[in-house]
């Protein structure tokens, strides 16, 4: 049986629920044995969530010597030896920052072709599905060798539970470091804010949002949704919010399960990075706005008193 391993996410030792996607494409359909690797110390901990998906053995990667949190291609380089040791042919992970610098590093240490921000993914075919061209076209892409790497968009492929019973095991790298690079601090978004790219739910204000102050209507209910806060480039420029907020073409490219728009036009550089939404709901007050023919759920009102009537429902609801 082909082994596929998934490089594993977590947050505060925490398992990613981003993952779970991730580990469903790599059971296909039930033909390969799902190896899943990481290297935070918390394999025991997360063994219980990632089991209910299918992954079968957890592997906590260690380095025999060096500073591993800190060395990134002391990481790739364990990584690279612990895939070749549970002799895995395909490693999956998200395309998330973290992900896409590692797997771009493992790739290099093992020469081996690599894809990011897929859509999908055929592991025995060694076939992606990666959207190109602000998502007008779907391109298939083929990747040739004895072992391929996959970055997958968070959220893009539906999780669906399949328990397994899962072992754990410590794999101790001999991997070395040429201390050619040492990460000495990292800064995340302001602490309690879902990551835009791995978000379920985001709610985003284009132009009319008018201010930096006013995003915080949209970050009251987000608060509410356990969601992220988007914008548009027009809310952007105006400079409304940070360019890390940004959606679309320029910006983020999001998949989350809900997606509510609130005061966008529904243009075709912001839709680049948010159609493979599951649902979009958008609040608009001109019932001729082009994005009313592209969303799920259309609301005509004005955000201003539409979003707050929604937090306040969601506050009573608990
Ligand atoms: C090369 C290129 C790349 C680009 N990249 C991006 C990108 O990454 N992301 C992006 O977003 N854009 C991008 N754009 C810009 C894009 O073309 C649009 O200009 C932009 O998305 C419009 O933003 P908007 O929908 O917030 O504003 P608008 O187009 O001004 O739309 C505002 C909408 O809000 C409605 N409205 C007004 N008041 C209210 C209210 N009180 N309540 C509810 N609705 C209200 C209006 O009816 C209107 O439909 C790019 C453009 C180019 C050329």
């Amino acid at each position: 049986m082909a082994q596929t391993g998934i490089l594993l996410e977590t947050d505060n030792g925490e398992i990613k629920e981003a993952n779970f996607g991730v580990i469903t494409a790599a059971r296909e359909t039930g033909d390969n044995e799902v190896v899943g690797f990481l290297m935070d110390g918390s394999a025991e901990a997360c063994k219980a969530a990632v089991q209910e998906y299918g992954v079968k053995s957890v592997i906590e990667i260690k380095a025999g010597a060096g500073d591993f949190n800190a060395s990134p291609e002391l990481q790739a380089n364990a990584l690279a030896e612990a895939m070749r040791h549970y002799e895995v042919s395909a490693l999956l992970g998200l395309s998330s920052t973290w992900g896409r610098d590692l797997m771009a590093r493992v790739a290099a240490a093992m020469d081996a072709p690599l894809a990011l921000d897929c859509v999908g993914v055929a592991v025995r075919d060694q076939i992606v599905t990666k959207s190109h061209f602000s998502g007008k076209t779907i391109a298939k892409i083929k990747l040739e060798g004895d072992v391929f790497l996959c970055g997958i968009r968070p959220n893009a492929i539906e999780a669906a539970p399949a328990a397994v019973e899962a072992s754990t095991d410590v794999y101790t790298a001999s991997a070395g470091d040429s201390g050619r690079l040492k990460v000495v601090e990292t800064k995340g978004a302001t602490s309690g804010v879902v990551e835009l790219t791995e978000a379920n739910v985001i709610v985003t204000g284009g132009r009319p949002i008018a201010s930096t102050e006013n995003f915080s209507i949209l970050k009251a209910c987000a608060q509410e949704l356990g969601a992220a806060v988007g914008a548009s480039r027009a809310a952007v420029d105006a400079g409304y919010a940070p360019h890390a907020m940004q959606v679309g073409q320029t910006g983020k490219t999001v998949s989350p399960k809900l997606y509510i728009g609130c005061g966008l036009s529904g243009s075709v550089q912001h839709f680049a990075g948010m159609k493979t939404s599951k649902i979009i709901v958008a609040v608009n007050t001109d019932k001729d706005a082009p994005i009313f023919t592209k969303c799920d759920y259309g609301i005509l009102g004005d955000l201003f008193e539409v979003v707050p009537a929604l937090t306040e429902v969601l506050k009573e609801q608990g």
